[in-house]
């Protein structure tokens, strides 16, 4: 086989650095570069000679069509294309494309949810290419970044706030850096997404209507063998999921996605890939490309790649790890401690806003990963709680509590930290990384945010995180200018802030009964536990104002996004109930009743030849079957009875309450009885494949 290079292959699809300066006049490429790094303004003539040399360069690599790719509410990305033809008069085409095609296109924008931002503004939108974000090719399309949003400015995608929240972070944090002395161009903020998946089998999953439709199994009762051995983590990878993540990793490598590290989860048929982190808007391009590529490559090898938080009950579901830093053009990570007292300062201070933004903005946190799919992880032992709580280690929770009482340090030197003079202790990242069960965690340069769901765009908590710590620099910053003594307001400054917010640092076990005691009863922390509990609290005055305050979100922008959330939760388990009434009545049911009939007939036929012919199985089962017949009948019914009552309200908020109080119970109960069901009749009329299939048979 032929071996692949590497570096050759590393970014050919993607019209990066390398390819502008090679190919672009240096005045032109100094320009754009201009614009990428200091958000300058594009000129007309260098946006066409970008162009018209972007034109070229995909012609070369067999593009046809151009799109505006974009990250619309619904989720996944979307894509109108064009191709670069245009007439010649000789009766020929040649291909084309401006600079105004470049920067602006218009797509269709009315069947994408805006959350009711049409009914107040115009219905068409516009897609404004994202210099920060480089082209890539995909599928003879020449992809380009973009935003999108409504001719009235509203944003209609995840990218805007999410540019917006970076300018914001940008600008509270150079304020902050300028008071340490530091003048630097821009703070940016990076994020390596761990992301995990389940490989099944394509003739598999194409027999299940649950996981057609819903993406997750409606039903299924646990195969004897489950994940209780840990014998599938990090073991060795089978040669049919080894072939398809090496395709996997050429065609992200082409696209200039840096995967970087792969295994096997903990729950049998799960992976995980991870890249090396990058720029948030690079990250979360990478990461939605990432999710649509492991998708289309796993069809190529027969399999299906489910990205779904819960696909299987009783074994674990999937979610993404958010490693989330801060640094400066001049490469200095603001959460790595630093070399001289000084830096430690500025390190601390810069933790700190990190844990005020998480305590005051905890919900905010928590919605931005609220979704039907991740309401069945978290806080179910096998996640993060629904209750958001940072870990920092012994070391550094120990460092903080010396700054607050004035105490000494009981480290190595046993010293009172004065800040701006002591140093602070090394501390090994080894101590930092221990605890899986927090959903925030200090991982010794970085935070890693676990409370996402496998499928959710990493947009979503990036923006409410990078607002909320902007907030808190803002603050600071407002203070610290108008102090007389910087040193002293300074550590001032970080002992209240640990007194008023050290009830969000949690080091110990988040899974326990216990904690959601103390948590909710003892420090008052909020426990949102599903998405319709989460989801309204982004209307909250106090996380509007900040939102709005820092131009992250404007007012109409918030309500949309409130009621399409909520929407998405009502429709997708709105489907997952259909779902399971059909599946029940043309699936579940006549095969239950097929083999009652062929026990019933088995025993008659036995008692034909003899009446002392036992009938004891048959007898037995059938009278269980019969019950449970019932029993799934019944609630069938009463499933289909709360469906409809979804249609009768008035506000979305209330659809969500019934979603979450009438239906997804109802979904519950109808599936123990089938599970019941499925233990008691013979696969070969069970109409699905069982767990046990599913699960276990790609080699
Ligand atoms: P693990 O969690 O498996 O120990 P790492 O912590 O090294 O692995 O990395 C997990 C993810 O965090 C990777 O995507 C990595 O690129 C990313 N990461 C590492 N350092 C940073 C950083 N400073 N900022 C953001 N992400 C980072
Ligand atoms: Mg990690």
């Amino acid at each position: 086989m032929e071996k692949t290079n590497v570096p050759e292959l590393f970014g050919s699809l993607v019209f990066d650095d390398r390819v502008m300066r090679a190919r672009l006049s240096d005045k032109v490429y100094r320009s754009l570069r201009r614009t990428i790094d200091e958000n300058a303004k594009l000129e007309a003539h260098v946006a066409d000679a970008v162009a018209a040399e972007m034109r070229n360069w995909a012609v070369e690599h067999g593009a046809t069509h151009f799109t505006h790719w974009f990250q619309p509410l619904t989720g996944v990305t979307a894509e109108k294309h064009d191709s670069f033809i245009t007439p010649s008069p000789d009766g020929g085409v040649i291909m084309e494309f401006s600079g105004k095609e470049l920067i602006k296109g218009e797509p269709d924008a009315s069947s994408f949810p805006s959350g009711g931002l049409r009914a107040t503004f115009e219905a068409r939108g516009y897609t404004a290419w994202d210099p920060t974000s480089y082209a890539f090719i995909k599928d003879h399309t020449l992809c380009i970044p973009t935003a999108f949003c409504s001719y009235a400015g509203d944003a209609l995608d995840k990218k805007t706030p999410l540019l917006r929240s970076m300018q914001a972070l940008d600008r509270q944090a150079k304020r902050v850096l300028k008071l340490f002395g530091n003048e630097v161009k821009y703070v940016r903020t990076s994020v390596g997404p761990e992301q995990e998946y389940f490989l099944i089998d394509k003739e598999m999953f194409e027999k299940r209507p649950d996981l057609v439709y819903t993406g997750r199994t409606l039903f299924g009762a646990m195969p004897p063998k489950g994940q209780e051995m840990d014998d599938h983590y990090f073991g060795v990878i089978k040669p049919r999921v080894s072939a398809f993540m090496e395709d996997l990793n050429e065609e992200l490598w082409k696209l200039g996605i840096l995967a970087k590290t792969e295994h096997n989860e903990v729950a049998p048929a799960q992976h995980e890939l991870a890249p090396i982190y990058s720029t948030t808007n690079v990250a979360t391009d990478h990461n939605q490309l990432t999710m649509e590529i492991m998708q289309k490559v796993a069809r190529k090898h027969g399999l299906v790649c489910l990205l779904h938080e819960k696909p299987f009950a009783g074994v674990n579901g999937s979610g993404k790890h958010n490693n989330w830093s801060m640094a400066t053009d001049t490469g200095v990570n603001l959460l790595s401690p630093g070399e001289t007292p000084y830096e430690n300062a500025q390190f601390l201070l810069f933790l700190c806003a990190v844990i005020q933004a998480v305590d005051d903005y905890q919900d905010l946190l928590r919605l931005s990963v609220a979704t039907a799919g991740n309401d069945h992880r978290l806080g179910a032992n096998e996640a993060p709680p629904a209750i958001i709580s940072v870990f920092l280690g012994e070391e550094l929770t120990d460092i903080l509590q010396a700054i607050k009482n004035d105490t000494p340090y009981q480290g190595q030197e046993k010293v009172i930290l004065k800040l701006g003079v002591h140093s602070l202790p090394r501390f090994s990242r080894d101590t930092t990384d221990r605890n899986r069960t927090s959903p925030f965690a200090f991982t010794g340069n970085k935070f890693e945010f676990r409370s996402l769901g496998s499928a959710n765009s990493i947009a979503c908590c990036n923006i409410m995180l990078n607002a909320a710590v902007a907030e808190s620099l803002k603050q600071y910053a407002d203070r610290l200018e108008q102090a007389e003594n910087f040193e002293t307001s300074l550590h001032e400054l970080i002992r209240e802030t640990i007194r008023k917010h050290e009830r969000i640092l949690f080091n110990g076990n988040g899974y326990g009964e216990e904690w959601v005691k103390e948590a909710t009863e003892v420090r008052g922390l909020s426990n949102l536990r599903t998405t319709a509990d989460a989801m309204p609290r982004i209307l909250d005055p106090k996380n509007m104002e900040m939102l709005m305050a820092h131009k992250v979100f404007t007012e109409t922008e918030i309500h949309s996004r409130c009621e399409i959330m909520l929407e998405n939760y009502c429709k997708t388990v709105n489907i997952e109930g259909h779902t399971m009434i059909e599946m029940t009545r043309k699936g579940y049911l006549p095969a239950i009743e097929e083999y009652q009939y062929s026990l019933a007939k088995t025993a008659s036929l036995k008692q034909s030849v003899s009446s002392r012919a036992s009938c004891g199985y048959e007898i037995s089962t059938i009278e269980r079957l019969s019950q449970l017949t019932d029993e799934i009948r019944i609630h069938t019914q009463k499933l289909e009875e709360a469906l409809e009552t979804l249609k009768g309200f008035d506000t979305i908020i209330r659809t969500s309450e019934a979603v979450r109080d009438e239906v997804l119970p109802k979904m519950e109960a109808l599936r123990s009885y089938v599970d019941e069901a499925e233990v008691l009749v013979s696969e070969k009329i069970w109409p699905f494949p069982c767990y046990g299939k599913l699960l276990f048979s790609v080699y």
